[in-house]
């Protein structure tokens, strides 16, 4: 019997998995995926909000502002890539110069800090190369940029590390309600494995999926409007085109096409905002590409398309409400909603699962705090050691002198470590959000077949059954020998 079930491992499940851990429960989470942030949160602009732009008194709003401020502070813990680069938006037009003081408005009333209005010239000494019909900014410097995959991953791990119950590969299939006259005080929760899980709390965090989840136990008060959004991901060499994020004014459609360095210090561009029926659909097309292009030319004229590496796309859990919604299900107040989690969900996550512990204490969950609890999280990053650091490494294990991933300087001992670690990615692409091998210029040509061997080796899989991303997709052909394809707990 587990105290508290998580549906769901983006960065809310993840985010609402780490704050529960701190507690003594017996807290399990299942996710569809045979990887954590394998939702929205691996496809997304990366951007911790400043927090300008939600309608103040919002939930939006609360959730932004307190959000970045715990990510500050959690990335710090459990070593996340995040920087503090600032945002610009760009200003076009006399009605953009109103909107961008509309913005500043609402960022004062939302309590952002250190925010400015810029001329075109003070925003060009921040930004040189930004196009000539920049007529001002406002500048947030407060905005920050974070690896979203690490972010949540580091947040799962350490929950793992603490007792923490994952299994991957369990998409929920039906939920029972507790029945208290069959003496049933506790949800009933069967996964695609067809094995059953019982818990006296649930929390749903399944992204785009979340009113179908909601729907298992009869709830049906708000419905997800998909709505996808692609982008362009630009080589280092491409990255240092700007410092900023730059925005464009918002619209009713969303925050518009954006230009920002990544923290691992390529260029992200992006995304459009389309309404897509299937919530799965992350195909990108050309027409959408070409209008992301096309909108990212008004805001930097020098923009080295060239130098694209990759083209993906996420969906947001738009809902048929304008705010989030982070409360408990009319049909039992045991079951806490974290839906709707669009843009700033990345940014909001952390507070978001501050107040769902908040409702799940009101309706009767006893928050015991632990004594022993371990964030002591720390990854090894070789290409950022020193010449000494790395030699020592090395001597101590010689499979961090072999350089697989060549784009990015990521060894067999980084990989095997994550292989090991306390969530291991089983594809080619999970190991890519894990260590970065493969997230290079290369995009994997060289080296995957490199980390194919290594994934066979290190988990003992037949080398046949090791897939791309998702279960099934099979690499070198149909498996011979069994395959992943059962879900992992760890
Ligand atoms: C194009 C785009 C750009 C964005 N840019 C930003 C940004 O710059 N900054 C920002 O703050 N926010 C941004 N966002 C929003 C942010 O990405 C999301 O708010 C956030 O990732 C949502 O996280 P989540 O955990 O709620 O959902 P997800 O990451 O989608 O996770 C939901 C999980 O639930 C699992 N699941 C679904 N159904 C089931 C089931 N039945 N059983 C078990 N598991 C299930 C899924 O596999 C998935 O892993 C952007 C979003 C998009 C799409």
């Amino acid at each position: 019997m587990f105290d508290c079930t998580i549906i769901g491992c983006g960065i809310t499940g993840a985010a609402a998995a780490y704050l529960l851990s701190h507690y003594d429960l017996k807290l399990l989470v299942l996710e569809a995926s045979n990887d954590v942030a394998n939702g929205s949160t691996k496809a997304n602009s990366a951007i911790l909000h400043a927090g300008f732009d939600p309608e103040p008194g919002s939930l939006m709003a609360r959730a932004n502002v307190r959000g970045v401020e715990m990510a500050a502070e959690i990335c710090r813990r459990l070593d996340v890539p995040r920087l503090n680069c600032g945002a610009l938006v760009l200003a076009f037009s006399p009605d953009d110069l109103h909107t961008i003081r509309e913005l500043y408005a609402r960022g004062l009333a939302n309590a952002v800090p250190g925010l400015r209005l810029l001329s075109a010239v003070e925003a060009r000494q921040l930004e040189p190369y930004l196009a000539d019909t920049v007529t001002g900014a406002l500048l947030a410097p407060s905005s920050s940029i974070v690896d979203p995959w690490e972010y949540a991953l580091a947040m799962t791990e350490t929950a793992v590390k603490n007792g923490l119950v994952l299994a991957l590969g369990r998409g929920v299939r039906e939920i029972k309600l507790p029945d208290a006259a069959a003496g049933k005080d506790y949800f009933e929760l069967t996964d695609s494995q067809g094995q059953r899980h019982q818990s006296r709390y649930v929390i749903n965090a399944a992204g785009v999926h979340s009113d179908q989840v909601h729907a298992m136990i009869g709830g049906h008060n708000f419905r997800i409007h998909p709505v996808r959004g692609q982008y362009f991901l630009l080589d280092k060499n491409a990255g240092h085109t700007c410092r900023h994020t730059l925005f464009q004014c918002p619209t009713a459609a969303g925050k518009g096409v954006l230009v920002s360095p990544t923290v691992h210090g390529n260029l992200i561009i992006g995304p459009d905002a389309e309404a897509v029926a299937d919530p799965d659909n992350t195909a990108t097309t050309a027409e959408a590409l070409e209008y992301v292009r096309r909108m990212a030319l008004r805001s930097l004229n020098n923009i080295p398309f060239g130098e694209n590496i990759r083209n993906f796309a996420g969906v947001r859990a738009q809902s048929d409400r304008p705010d989030f919604i982070v409360e408990a299900s009319p049909q039992s107040p045991r079951f806490i909603n974290l839906a709707g989690i669009k843009s700033p969900g990345l940014s909001a996550a952390p507070a978001i699962a501050e107040m769902a512990l908040d409702l799940l204490a009101q309706a009767g969950l006893a928050l015991k705090r632990r004594a022993d609890y371990d964030d002591s999280r720390r990854r090894i990053r070789f290409r950022y050691l020193t010449p000494a650091q790395q030699s020592e490494l090395i001597a101590a294990d010689p499979r961090y002198g072999h350089v697989v991933c060549r784009c990015e300087t990521i060894t067999e001992g980084e990989i095997v470590a994550a292989l090991h670690g306390p969530v291991p990615p089983r594809s080619l692409d999970a190991v890519k959000r894990h260590c970065n091998a493969g997230s290079g210029r290369c995009q994997g040509s060289f080296c995957g077949p490199r980390i194919h061997e290594i994934i066979a080796r290190e988990l003992g899989l037949p080398y046949d059954a090791v897939t791309q991303n998702e279960d099934g997709s099979y690499i070198v052909t149909e498996p011979t020998k069994g395959n992943s394809d059962k879900g992992v707990t760890v």
